[in-house]
């Protein structure tokens, strides 16, 4: 579906928050999942078709250097009403290609996205949740609170540069946040290590950067005793990879991260 830009803002230094609409997304079916994500179709500057178009059509009508890069983003919000989506980019620099187009887009620009899917949810049976992650998963970890009903309790964990990234997070749950500066290795490892888990079994949703979730999963699944089935925990992206070589050898390293430790 072809979407175009109704607004921008900035966050913050590094993230920018778009607003998308039009005709299209009266066929948008949000999941029941506060993961949801959408994949972007990017295409390359001079592509040699419309600035609408069906991603497969081009995949099989044109050369493969002409086909739109993929990018994948969460649904920060979904207003029906309205039929307006939100997307929260991270903004890291020149490099990359999504988090350049949103630095750039303006009203009206066009944006073709496939989706939605999702596959998390806090669970109502949990005693407790644990939300860790980086400023690539804050989109999720924002609505998964503003999902919470009051009383019930959340551990949050969040990595960003400084003060200035930090975001103002909604929820009706008991709330357990700190925001951890990137200062030393190990930061946000180091604070799930050290908080003070409630009483109960714990639902965890830990995603973000590849290396530092692959140690953090290990974390819990090693010495807090939680299980696979507790947890949702992918890597987003990786340091030092565009999205196409990561996707190369993603599968490897998920696999390389589901064989550590599991006591289950
Ligand atoms: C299910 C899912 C949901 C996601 N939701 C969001 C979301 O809501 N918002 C969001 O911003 N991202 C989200 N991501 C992550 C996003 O898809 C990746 O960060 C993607 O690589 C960004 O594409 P790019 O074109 O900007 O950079 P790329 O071309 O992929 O990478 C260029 C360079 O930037 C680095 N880089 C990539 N991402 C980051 C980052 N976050 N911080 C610092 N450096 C980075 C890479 O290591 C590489 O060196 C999600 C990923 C998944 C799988």
């Amino acid at each position: 579906m072809h979407t175009r830009v109704v607004s921008t803002t900035q966050l913050t230094p590094g993230m920018i928050r778009v607003v998308l609409g039009g005709d299209d997304l009266a066929g948008f079916a949000m999941p029941d999942s506060t993961d949801a994500y959408v994949n972007l179709a990017l295409p390359p500057a001079g592509a040699p078709y419309d600035e609408v178009f069906d991603p497969r059509a081009v995949r099989d009508e044109h050369p493969r250097e002409t086909w739109p890069v993929r990018r994948r983003y969460t649904v920060r919000a979904w207003d029906p009403a309205a039929q307006q989506l939100t997307i929260d980019f991270v903004v890291h620099g020149d490099r990359g290609v999504a988090g350049p187009w949103a630095a750039r887009a303006e009203p009206g620009d066009v944006l073709v996205l496939e989706g939605p899917s999702g596959g998390y949810r806090p669970d109502p049976e949990a005693d407790w949740h644990l939300l860790v992650g980086d400023e690539s998963a804050l989109p999720a970890i924002a609505a998964s609170l503003e999902a919470l009903p009051a009383g019930a309790r959340a551990v949050v964990r969040l990595i960003c540069d400084s003060a200035e990234h930090e975001q103002p997070l909604a929820t009706e749950a008991d709330l357990d946040l700190v925001w951890v500066h990137r200062d030393r290795p190990d930061a946000l490892l180091d604070s799930v290590r050290t908080l003070d888990a409630p009483a109960g079994r714990a639902h965890a949703f830990v995603h973000g950067e590849a290396d530092e979730i692959r140690a953090i999963r290990a974390h819990l699944l090693g010495e807090r005793g939680l299980t696979r089935q507790q947890m949702s925990c992918s890597p987003y992206w990786r340091h030092d990879m565009d999205d196409e070589a990561w996707r190369e050898v993603k599968r490897d390293f998920v696999a390389a991260m589901d064989a550590d430790l599991d006591p289950a």
